[in-house]
């Protein structure tokens, strides 16, 4: 067969997932082990969203609502922005598909933090545009490489705040001096997939920005809060126009019925997300402090995990974890070959994170370490 694909599709990296719990026990031949490798949450999905989508299977043979009228109308209610600001996806990755369909011609330059969540870099290069990396400075996005770069060229810069895998967050200061810094036609991508967790009270929110003189865009999901990763629903804030645009790229039945179903309760439920909100600041603050006793550098973290340096032995420390049944993820290919990311589970699930942690560290202690 001959197939005629792009270059620049032939070449795109390939997402590296979180490997599911079933695939890791088979693989280790172990059982009963605790996933903190995706930042999913720990409490399920909220019981409200739950018993609304088994309320709705039974209207599965019909389409879902196109323009998710519902979802759309309460998010609008709730946020204080325009209807016409708000484009559902599936899953926030689908917004950032979007933004590269709606907006990126070949060739185009997109400023990109590095390192930072992978799909940034997919969705350039699947459209024939390439990225132009700006380091972190001390594991925080630098906002004055991304001005320069904005500055030099590129269509669009993606900042993600709180940013993963460090969990940094910008101050609103610098983020406003950011966008009076860079030209008015760049599009600012204010990617927000772990805001609900951040506990600054000087973080930036893309809502206040939608009026602003630029185009910029919030990404935000239903995958972390709200427990609802496997249902795959987020959404983008932007101004009306951008959101039209995005609108005629969008596939009409783009997200299902059960997800914006779940999504409208998750979004009804306060007990549910002061649940996860209180059991991930406590997880983070414990984890944080039993990290330090022993000696180990964390950053202060205004998401649902922590990034830990363990040295250069840290690949081979999430291989032992992992045969320990504790799956965490290893951040050599972010570029952090000596870190690890856990998300904070269930206070048990942590707590086998730190048993494990003591147990591998000990054989490393013991010079049982290396092969
Ligand atoms: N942005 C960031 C920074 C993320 O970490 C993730 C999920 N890991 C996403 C976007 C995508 O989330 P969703 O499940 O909504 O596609």
């Amino acid at each position: 067969m001959k197939l005629d694909i792009p270059p620049y599709i032939l070449d795109l990296p390939a997402y590296v997932p979180g490997k599911p719990i079933e695939e890791v026990e088979r693989e280790y031949g172990i059982h009963g082990s605790v996933k903190l490798a995706s930042n999913e949450n720990p409490l399920g999905p909220s019981p409200r969203a739950l018993a609304a989508v088994q309320a709705a299977l039974s209207k599965s043979h019909r389409y879902p609502d196109a323009g998710g009228y519902e979802l759309v109308r309460k998010l609008a209610e709730k946020l204080g922005v325009p209807a016409e600001s708000i484009v559902l996806g599936n899953g926030s990755d689908d917004i950032i598909a979007m933004l590269g369909i709606a907006l990126l011609r070949p060739g185009d330059a997109v400023a990109i933090p590095r390192p930072s969540f992978q799909m940034y870099e997919i969705m350039v290069r699947s459209s024939g545009a390439h990225p132009v990396w700006v380091p972190l400075k001390d594991f925080a996005t630098d906002v004055d490489g991304m001005a320069a770069a904005a500055n030099n060229g590129v269509r669009m810069v993606f900042i993600t705040n709180p940013h993963n895998p460090t969990g940094t967050v910008l101050s609103r200061q610098s983020f406003e001096s950011f966008l009076k810094a860079i030209p008015a036609d760049v599009v600012v991508v204010l990617d927000e997939a772990y805001i609900e967790f951040v506990r600054s009270a000087d973080c930036p929110q893309s809502l206040s920005y939608l009026n602003a003189d630029r185009p910029v865009v919030g990404l935000r999901t239903f995958s972390k809060a709200y427990g609802l990763a496997g249902l795959r629903i987020g959404y983008g804030l932007m101004p009306p126009a951008l959101a039209q645009v995005l609108n005629r790229v969008r596939q009409p039945f783009n997200v299902n019925n059960l997800a914006m179903t779940a999504a409208r309760a998750a979004l009804d439920d306060a007990d549910f997300l002061k649940r996860t909100l209180d059991l991930v600041h406590e997880g983070i603050d414990r984890l944080s402090r039993q990290l330090e006793d022993r000696g180990l550098s964390c950053q202060p973290s205004q998401a649902n995990f922590l990034i830990v340096e363990l040295g250069p032995d840290a690949p081979d420390m999430v291989t032992r974890l992992l045969k320990r049944g504790v799956i965490v993820r290893g951040l050599t290919s972010y570029g952090y070959p000596g870190h690890i990311r856990v998300s904070v589970g269930l206070p048990r699930e942590n707590e086998k994170f730190m048993q494990a942690l003591d147990g591998v560290l000990a054989e490393f202690r013991n010079g049982k370490g290396r092969f």
